[in-house]
């Protein structure tokens, strides 16, 4: 989890950052159902080509988190901070805790997705912020 948010972001996935900018965040599901994330072309469950666009729910629930007291270079301004995995419909999203009480981040807790710049590296990251 420590490279989380520091590895380089292609195109693909800049354009899902700016739509979930937007609130309009999607997944890409196949005609199975199986969702995943841009910049994926392909199903990564049972290979269709042919992936919908489908809206994420407007909130999601967190399923597991971290708190990161020591930070790696990249985060060393936004430390303490956690990370968490959210499940937002049928995906799950790993992304920074923003705008929430390190105390009262727990398994359960209703987020949503907010696009966060990292203090430290000026780039955006995924994150969640209470609801
Ligand atoms: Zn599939």
């Amino acid at each position: 989890m420590a490279d989380d948010g520091s590895e380089v972001q292609d195109a693909g996935f800049d354009e899902w950052l700016d739509a979930a900018e937007e609130g309009a965040a999607y997944c890409l599901e196949c005609p199975e159902g199986h969702a995943s994330l841009p910049p994926r072309r392909v199903c990564p469950d049972c290979g269709a080509t042919d992936l919908e666009e489908t809206a994420l729910p407007d909130s999601g629930e967190i399923e597991t988190f971290t708190v990161t007291h020591v930070p790696t270079p990249a985060f060393e301004e936004d430390a303490p901070y956690a990370t968490a995995v959210a499940a937002f419909g049928p995906v799950r999203l790993t992304g920074q805790v923003v705008d929430v009480d390190l105390e009262t981040v727990e398994t359960g807790l209703e987020v949503e997705l907010e696009i966060a710049v990292s203090e430290t590296t000026g780039e955006r990251v995924l994150g969640f912020g209470s609801v």
